[in-house]
């Protein structure tokens, strides 16, 4: 859902935008509409293609492991809820509720990508986050 509402408010807030840049008779005097609706459409692409990539990617979720049947002793560098085995990614890694698994050097849980922020999904956030700001 939240992703098709980022779509939407970005679409419908640039396209709402451009089009009143050129009926605006101050800015068609003085810029080019043209480039600039074109340029506002690659601004928009470029940012679909790295929250689809931000989407797609893996954040860095650890590996789950069955049930051990013996209870977790307190040392033990094994997560609680998904059973992974942390002992080579402490401390650095956090548990998401909402992916299920243990991400590697987690930021958060991002809802407009319905995926977490971690190690290896960052940049393509980042970059998300960039070009929409830039259309914008
Ligand atoms: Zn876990
Ligand atoms: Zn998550």
């Amino acid at each position: 859902m939240h992703v098709t509402l980022a779509w939407f408010l970005l679409i419908v807030v640039n396209g709402h935008g451009v089009w009143f840049l050129r009926k605006d008779p101050y800015f068609s005097e003085n810029y080019n509409t043209d480039i600039y609706t074109a340029l506002v459409v690659v601004l928009i692409g470029l940012a679909g293609i790295s929250h689809y990539r931000c989407i797609k990617a893996d954040p860095g979720l650890l590996p789950k492991k069955e049930k051990p049947k013996k209870k977790i002793a307190k040392g033990e560098k094994t997560c609680e809820r998904c059973f992974a085995d942390r002992s080579n990614f402490e401390p650095r890694v956090h548990h998401c509720s909402l992916c299920g698994g243990c991400v590697f050097k987690m930021s958060h849980h991002c809802m407009w990508t319905y995926n977490c922020v971690g190690y290896y999904n960052k940049k393509y956030y980042l970059l998300f986050l960039f070009w929409t700001f830039a259309v914008i």
